[in-house]
């Protein structure tokens, strides 16, 4: 196996854990971009945004509602935050395993770089 998040979500590279249930592990960004900055992801592999089958949609909607129970959890559902899925080169993924990021904790400019 040799997709880095495959590797976190089945334990073989340690992560710091937010949270983890049969489909979804939440974990920090090991290199933060703002002071809350985890990832979300499914633990089934996805390479890309655009490989999302109509039978994903239920597992979108976890990530998604795991970054925002995440969010409320650490303090900054009324402060804001930002989610964000990279999808390829010129949004720069740099991982070709789905990762929602959850960043908050700062003021988040826009339009991002
Ligand atoms: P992206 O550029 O959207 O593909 O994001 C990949 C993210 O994964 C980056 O923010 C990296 O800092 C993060 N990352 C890479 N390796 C690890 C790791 N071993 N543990 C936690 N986060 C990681
Ligand atoms: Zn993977």
């Amino acid at each position: 196996m040799s997709c880095l998040f495959c590797r976190i979500a089945a334990g073989e590279i340690p992560a710091s854990k937010v949270y983890e249930d049969a489909d979804v592990l939440a974990f920090n960004d090991i290199n933060p971009q703002a002071p809350l900055h985890v990832l979300i992801i499914p633990k089934r592999h996805i390479a890309t945004t655009n490989d999302l089958a109509e039978s994903d949609q239920a597992l979108v909607g976890q990530l998604l509602r795991r970054a925002a129970a995440i969010a409320g959890e650490k303090g900054y559902a009324d402060r804001g935050y930002r989610t964000v899925f990279n999808c390829n080169a010129e949004a720069g993924q740099t991982v070709f395993h789905i990762h929602l990021h959850l960043l908050a904790g700062r003021n988040l400019g826009w339009p991002p770089g």
